[in-house]
């Protein structure tokens, strides 16, 4: 096998295209080369595909891969937790690495806003040879120092693939508010990132979890994630009676902690109110610029909340979530989320399928 199929972004806004590209004839030292096993596709492919993040085409899409290794560069024969890599292990991976030595990296110890920072599936073009950057293909080239995680053989794909990107997010960005046991807590949202924020506070010690979203079907799976209760933006359609439904099952006051998983503006003014004096609001869906929104600071002030923000992950994020995910199968079931699988000729009904909110997720599998 000298060449492997790609599905490839050339346009925003139009079909990708399948392409073969050429596998490398020999690795760089401390590089893998990997045969995907499954791609998820995560909302951000949809912003990606859309043109709503400042990126360079020709693209291969995907960031949440799992894939078994290939091959193997000189000197790569442990992954980042130590264990032995061989040819035919099952892997995951960050999709970004950070330089490690900036201002960011090393003094402020903020390494996903590291300046070199750079994610397959999104920062790399592909028409430069090894070309596979990206989930939506056949072959993945990772490149030395990326940080590969040998999956436990009790964790199945479906698990960390359908968690995707969403999870280790949600554990990076729930980490910041410090959730302490028993705090109320609400969650905006209910797509992948939301599911994932409701996981990890339940797991963190969060009291009661109120989920507000929609449609049913994702209100459904919060249920089965463990959501105390939901609330349908379907059914209760104005912000104030949403306030009101929050403040009776918060004692009057409002939430602990609020976590916003929307991404749309006008949640992060709600959000605020559903806080309780003293609380603490993570602003965690606005991955993509979504635009402006007028807000008074006032309520900061007064409400003496405590804002976070949250950008990406951490390679140690992935670890947590790897064995996160391997001991609460039953009680988070993430699995179920990937709802349909296509071969990488279908890329794009699998995309639409996301775009259109038909499926919890969508994956490739290549044949
Ligand atoms: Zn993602
Ligand atoms: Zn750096």
């Amino acid at each position: 096998m000298t060449t492997a199929k790609a599905s490839v972004l050339e346009q925003f806004n139009q079909p990708l295209q399948l392409r073969e590209f050429a596998l490398p004839a020999q690795l760089e030292p401390g590089a893998a080369l990997v045969r995907t096993e499954m791609a998820g596709i995560c909302g951000t492919d949809v912003h990606l595909w859309k043109g709503q993040l400042p990126v360079a085409l020709p693209l291969i899409l995907g960031h949440e891969t799992v894939a078994r290794i290939e091959r193997l560069g000189a000197g790569l024969e442990r992954d980042w937790t130590g264990q032995p890599l061989k040819i035919g292990d099952r892997v995951a991976w960050n999709s970004a690495v950070s330089c490690g030595q900036c201002y960011y990296c090393a003094e402020k110890r903020q390494p996903t806003r590291c300046p070199q920072r750079r994610a397959y599936g999104i920062g790399y073009r592909c028409d430069q040879p090894p070309h596979f950057f990206g989930g939506y293909a056949e072959f993945h080239y990772l490149w030395p120092r990326t940080h590969i995680f040998r999956l436990p053989d009790d964790l199945p794909t479906e698990s960390l693939v359908g968690a995707g990107c969403a999870l280790i997010t949600a554990i990076h960005g729930v980490e910041r508010t410090g959730i302490a046991w028993r705090d109320n807590v609400v969650v905006q949202g209910c797509g992948p990132v939301g599911l994932a924020a409701l996981a990890v506070a339940k797991s963190a010690g969060a009291g009661k979890v109120i989920v507000i979203g929609g449609p049913k079907h994702r209100l459904e799976l919060a249920k089965k994630f463990g959501a105390d209760h939901v609330i349908d933006l379907d059914e209760v359609r104005d912000a104030k009676s949403r306030l009101e439904a929050v403040r009776q099952l918060t004692g009057g006051y409002g939430a602990d902690v609020v976590l916003e998983c929307v991404g749309i503006p006008a949640a992060f003014v709600e959000g605020a109110e559903f806080c309780r004096d003293g609380g603490k609001y993570l602003v965690l869906g606005h991955y993509c610029d979504a635009g402006t929104v007028a807000f008074n600071p006032h309520v900061i002030t007064r409400k003496q909340l405590q804002v976070f923000g949250s950008w990406s992950s951490e390679p140690r994020h992935l670890r947590a979530a790897i064995e996160f995910l391997r001991r609460t199968q039953k009680e988070f079931p993430f699995h179920e989320l990937v709802s349909r699988r296509y071969p990488i000729e279908q890329a794009n009904e699998a995309l639409q399928a996301m775009a259109n909110w038909q499926v919890a997720k969508s994956v490739i599998v290549p044949a």
